[in-house]
């Protein structure tokens, strides 16, 4: 069984659709996908209407959230949200908000570029975006086109991390609350690459125990942003917090090298996952 947990489609910012990530879920023999886009369900159905009989589907959704260390230093973290109901109003409502924010920044993060005379407009980023929640890739990939960077990893390291003149800090969550948001909607939180340090500065184990204790059920241990230490440390944590171990690609099609299954869960893991009640079952078998 290849389990992958955590991918992006064009619903945020990811490059294929979801009808593309299936197919492409398939060429690369994935058996269970999750489908996990940036503050957003807009891709869930699409995907579920694309499933061969041979993939299960876990609808997901991936949440922007923050920690503040106890001097007002301000750790950004993502959790993974599984099988939470997508109609529950509080949730649905902070999606929304955290969505309008995604914009809002954007629009400014141009704003800067273009005072400083580089050549992209809102409405080329707004159209790569095809109404799904904007990241900064679409303004990666606006720079690409425009013949700035050559690619959209180039234009992270030069124009859109948070250490350029350029960045803006969007909305986000409080990872507490965002741990109780995700459960009051019947979902199953697991906190996404917890050590990838080269986008930031990251927690320590002391708050990913308190995490737990809100209601964390997972850690993802296996990233592509995870170097081999970082893997063992935190499938260690894990053992010690009896935290569920994941492991995922985080496929964001063309805008990362990253293939699908390029790390992967335990069929064990998965199912110590599905045991725990959620709102949603995962969608799977004939059809
Ligand atoms: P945002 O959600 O707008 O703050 O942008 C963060 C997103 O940018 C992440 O979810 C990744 O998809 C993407 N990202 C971060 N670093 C890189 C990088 N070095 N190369 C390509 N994509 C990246
Ligand atoms: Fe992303
Ligand atoms: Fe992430
Ligand atoms: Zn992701």
């Amino acid at each position: 069984m290849v389990i992958d947990l955590h991918t992006h489609t064009t619903a945020s910012d990811g490059t294929d659709t979801p009808e593309q990530l299936i197919a492409a879920a398939g060429a690369a023999g994935i058996d269970v996908l999750g489908v996990t886009d940036h503050d957003t369900t807009a891709g869930w159905d699409a995907a579920v209407q694309a499933r061969p009989s041979e993939l299960s589907i876990i609808r997901g959704a991936e949440f922007s959230c923050v920690y503040w260390e106890s001097d007002q230093r301000r750790v950004g973290l993502h959790l993974l949200g599984y099988l939470f109901d997508p109609e529950e109003d509080s949730l649905r409502l902070a999606r929304r908000e955290l969505r309008a924010s995604r914009r809002e920044r954007g629009r400014r993060m141009v704003e800067n570029m273009i005072a400083d005379g580089l050549p992209i407009t809102w409405e080329r980023v707004s159209e790569l975006a095809e109404g799904g929640a904007v990241g900064r890739p679409h303004l990666g990939r606006a720079l690409v086109e425009a013949g700035v960077v050559p690619d959209v990893g180039s234009a992270f390291g030069q124009l859109l991390s948070s250490r350029t003149k350029y960045y803006v800090r969007k909305t986000d969550l409080d990872v507490f609350a965002a741990i109780k948001l995700i459960r009051g909607a019947g979902g199953l939180t697991v906190f996404a690459h917890p050590l990838a340090r080269r986008r930031g500065p990251v927690v320590d184990d002391a708050v990913i125990a308190k995490m737990a204790d809100a209601g964390l059920v997972g850690l993802e241990v296996e990233h592509p942003d995870h170097d081999p230490a970082d893997r063992i440390h935190a499938a260690g944590l894990a053992t010690e917090l009896n935290l569920v171990r994941t492991g995922s690609s985080d496929y964001h099609g063309t805008n990362k090298a990253t293939p699908l299954g390029a790390c992967t869960t335990s069929s064990e893991m998965l199912e110590r996952l599905l045991a725990m009640p959620s709102a949603l079952q995962p969608v799977s078998g004939p059809r």
